[in-house]
């Protein structure tokens, strides 16, 4: 069976998580964890990156951050994972989905404006397959109607707009290390990047409990106390080791999925329309988070799926919209009209896409793809 999913592994985890054992530091905020959040701020530009236990948890911090409370309205789109939402849940928001444009499957930034009340606090694009949303139009009306902006970068870890990583455009951007996505830290993990300085401070005391224990350790107190509120937020030493080896190697890993992207592109669109492909706007670069194509309609993707997998392939699909899920309809509501969001998720389907995938799982990919459209 080719899998859809591999974890990536680069050969020096096992190694550097002997040394994280070996230094009896184990907790939070050791040496390993120091080296990916630096590594995260030297090579993307942000005030300050902090590691998580997962994205989950970092949106999460985020919205206890950004003071969201009961009644707060959160503008995101309907077409993500459902932490995306619950993050702002738990503090009380209402959820206002709004459409996504079916060319990149990110929320449409024309309609992001007409679902503006005052109550509205937040606008969290969500960059899906790594493909960036249409960051300066969100930036601008964020900053005309003074609303904070916070990235699910989630699958975005390397990729850039317009020069910029993703992330690291909003006050906030939240990253998964998930073994899902590009870069892992040994199943679970995650990055909270406070791009705005002024949230740097109260970003550390509530990832310490709400305890100023991070300036304590700085020397810049000399005892710690209960400041504000706050939870644990820290990943442990073992997943910063494993998250390091994999950081260390983020450009091999990237060309590598890169490369499969590209020969899925090149030998399918040889068969597919444009418009049953992902589509990479020009002022940015993607990291292959993702290679999905769609399908004329949900009947036929469930014959692909089912065509491939007869072929030992597997091609599993994702999201169930979140407007038109239980919880959605609790804690949120569809502003405007649902034009793509249910039309366009019923008929994309993920192809195996990791790193270290061997060049016949690639070919049998694409071979059996074509063999179904021809
Ligand atoms: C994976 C993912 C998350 C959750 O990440 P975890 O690290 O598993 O908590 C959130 N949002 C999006 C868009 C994701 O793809």
């Amino acid at each position: 069976m080719i899998p859809f999913n591999i974890p990536p592994k680069t050969g020096n985890e096992l190694n550097y998580i002997k040394q994280a054992i070996q230094s009896d530091k184990l907790c939070g905020d050791g040496p390993f964890s120091k080296k990916c959040e630096f590594w995260i701020e030297e090579n993307f530009n942000t005030a300050k990156a902090l590691l998580t236990p997962s994205c989950t948890a970092a949106l999460e911090l985020a919205a206890i951050l950004i003071d969201i409370k009961e009644g707060d309205e959160v503008i995101m789109p309907s077409y993500t994972f459902v932490s995306t939402a619950n993050a702002f849940v738990l503090r009380g928001a209402k959820i206002i989905f709004v459409d996504i444009r079916s060319d990149t499957m990110n929320i449409d930034e024309s309609l992001i404006e007409a679902a503006i009340t005052n109550k509205t606090k937040a606008i969290v694009p969500v960059h899906y397959a790594g493909v960036a949303c249409e960051m300066d139009t969100i930036l601008a009306i964020a900053e005309k109607h003074d609303l904070w902006v916070v990235e699910d970068a989630a699958q975005g870890v390397m990729s850039t707009y317009k020069g910029k990583a993703l992330g690291t455009l909003g006050h906030i951007g939240c990253y998964s290390f998930h073994e899902t996505k590009n870069y892992s830290s040994g199943g679970e993990g995650g990055a909270i990047l406070i791009n705005d300085p002024k949230l740097v401070e109260r970003a550390e005391i509530i990832r310490e409990k709400g305890t100023n224990r991070s300036q304590f350790l700085h020397g810049i107190v000399d005892k710690y106390t209960w400041q504000d509120i706050g939870s644990s937020f820290l990943p442990s030493e073992l997943q910063a080791a494993y998250l390091y080896a994999q950081l260390e190697a983020a450009d091999t890993i990237n060309n590598f999925r890169l490369s499969i992207w590209e020969r899925y592109y090149n030998k399918l669109s040889l068969k597919l329309k444009a418009e049953q492909l992902p589509h990479i706007p020009d002022s940015l670069t993607h990291n292959a988070h993702m290679f999905y194509i769609k399908l004329s309609s949900n009947e036929e993707r469930s014959e692909f799926i089912s065509y491939m997998k007869a072929q030992d392939i597997t091609t599993p699909f994702h999201y169930i919209p979140l407007h038109s899920s239980p919880a959605g309809k609790q804690f949120g509501g569809f502003i405007g009209h649902d034009h793509y969001t249910t039309q366009e998720s019923s008929k994309l389907v993920r192809l195996p896409l990791y790193y270290g995938m061997i060049k016949a799982d690639q070919n049998k990919v694409i071979n059996v793809s074509l063999e179904f459209f021809a």
